[in-house]
């Protein structure tokens, strides 16, 4: 089942008595989540992340716009006939019932030609458990269970009644870092394996990296850029979304555009074919860690701080007077040697790995090389 947004918009009036102005916690937000895919929905905390995921199930009304699934306008349905399963970062299951009850609870309700008997529950009930892995733990209470074995019942709650979309709102954020790995492979087999359109909401920008077809990565109520996760590291359109993507994060530095070559400083850092630049301007030049080649007469001469060694890689930490992270972090192949003795250390840089942006607005200024 397809998901359509259109021109949604959610406004909350001011919590603060003195001034009227509102928040917009999600900004005209148009856009269509295809069926079958896992869409992973991308932004720091507060910019309307659950807001959006809310007006979608139904249990928030949008100010103005619209919500499709498939052909059809939910936007004035109750959740409860939308169809969706819903999953949150408190796994929120009732204390006093089993596992098997717990699962089985959203069956219970269900009326007329759709009435399931105790034995039909019983047994969707064992399939949404095997899905997550759980059905040995059929008969216990939650209390008996570990973090990531309730968020997992959770997730067999909200897959029982074969929901036509699948919501999850930082599902993860309460298991610990390992569990937190290995549920969010799981999650990812088990939305192949049913085929549900999934709309899963982070803040973790690696763990939407890793999970999704498409990201939409958002900003203050607004999209700023959606595409497939790869995509959008490579061609962030923003200086945000280059900053929200990747670990260690890409190492921006202010500089500057003379002709058609990209400055740092004084030192001339890429010289380019084509350039979307009327004038020579300062500009941010943003450089990912895996942009970096050590070169003994590279153009850009960092201050170096230290090597640390991380197996496949080397990092290199060091510092630039122009650059606004505290310590530049340089990825190169362990192969490299780097002279630890030496102040200094220099790069050339991968055309593709670096961009650079209007200083002002943060918009990114295309350029092609030779
Ligand atoms: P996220 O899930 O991305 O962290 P939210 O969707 O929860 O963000 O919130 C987006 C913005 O809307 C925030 O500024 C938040 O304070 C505001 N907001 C959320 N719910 C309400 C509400 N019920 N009343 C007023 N403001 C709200
Ligand atoms: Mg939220």
């Amino acid at each position: 089942m397809k998901v359509v947004l259109e021109h949604l918009t959610k406004r909350f009036p001011s919590r603060n008595k003195k001034s009227n102005e509102e928040v917009i916690a999600a900004n005209d937000l148009t856009f269509e989540i295809p069926d079958g895919k896992l869409i992973g929905l991308l932004g720091p905390s507060g910019c309307g992340k659950s807001t959006t995921l809310n007006m979608i199930s139904g249990l928030l009304k949008p100010t103005e716009g619209k919500i499709f699934f498939g052909e059809d306008d939910v936007t004035d349905l109750p959740a409860e006939h939308r169809g969706v399963g819903l999953v949150f970062q408190s796994y929120a299951l009732y204390p006093h019932l089993t596992v098997r009850q717990n699962i089985t609870f959203p069956l219970e309700n269900l009326k007329g030609d759709k009435k399931l008997t105790k034995e039909q529950m019983a047994e969707k009930a064992l399939e949404a458990a095997k899905l997550v892995q759980i059905d040995q733990l059929m008969d216990r209470k939650p209390s008996e269970l570990s973090g990531g074995q309730q968020q997992r019942v959770a997730i067999a709650r909200a897959l029982v009644k074969m929901p036509k979309v699948l919501l999850l709102d930082e599902p993860l954020s309460n298991l610990d870092a390992r569990l937190r790995l290995q549920t969010r492979e799981e999650l990812r087999r088990i939305q192949r394996e049913t085929g549900i359109t999934t709309i899963f909401v982070t803040h973790d920008q690696e763990e939407a990296m890793s999970i999704s077809d498409s990201i939409v990565v958002m900003k203050d109520g607004l999209v700023h850029q959606i595409g497939k996760p790869q995509e959008v590291y490579d061609n962030p359109v923003n200086l945000f979304v280059a900053k929200f993507l990747g670990t260690p994060p890409i190492n921006v530095f202010q500089g500057s555009v003379r002709g058609k070559d990209i400055y740092i400083g004084e030192e001339k850092v890429l010289e380019t074919n084509s350039l979307q630049l009327s004038n020579d301007s300062d500009v941010v030049v943003a450089v990912r860690p895996e942009g970096f080649l050590l070169d003994e007469n590279g153009p850009l001469t960092l201050n170096l701080d230290r090597v640390e060694v991380m197996g496949r890689d080397i990092s290199v930490v060091s510092t630039h007077p122009d650059c606004e992270n505290a310590s530049i972090r340089s990825i190169i192949d362990s192969d490299n040697e780097v002279n630890t003795d030496s102040k200094t250390v220099r790069f050339s840089l991968k055309p593709k790995k670096m961009h650079i942006f209007n200083k002002e607005t943060g918009e990114r200024i295309p350029f092609t090389v030779k």
